[in-house]
């Protein structure tokens, strides 16, 4: 019986270690998620002086936009 008791311990200290390990990869995966929303590079618009994400500019003759209106005021005028 005693040997019993001992194999239902290692069980369950096994069992207590993977799910540990589980819990911290699960850990990891979110704790990479807000890299992902990391601030990102910020351009600014030419036209308004905004600042607003690189990813969405809209650029024309080199210059920086933070929106399709923007940038046709900006050559209209
Ligand atoms: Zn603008």
């Amino acid at each position: 019986m005693r040997f019993l008791a001992w194999l239902v311990l290692g069980l369950l200290v096994v069992w207590a270690i993977r799910s540990k390990i589980k819990a911290s990869a699960i850990r990891t995966e979110n704790a990479e998620v807000p890299r992902l929303d990391e601030p990102e590079l910020m351009v600014q618009c030419i036209h308004c002086g905004v600042h607003f994400p690189a990813s969405e500019a809209l650029s024309q003759a080199g210059m920086l936009f933070c929106s399709e209106e923007h940038r046709r005021l900006h050559f209209s005028s």
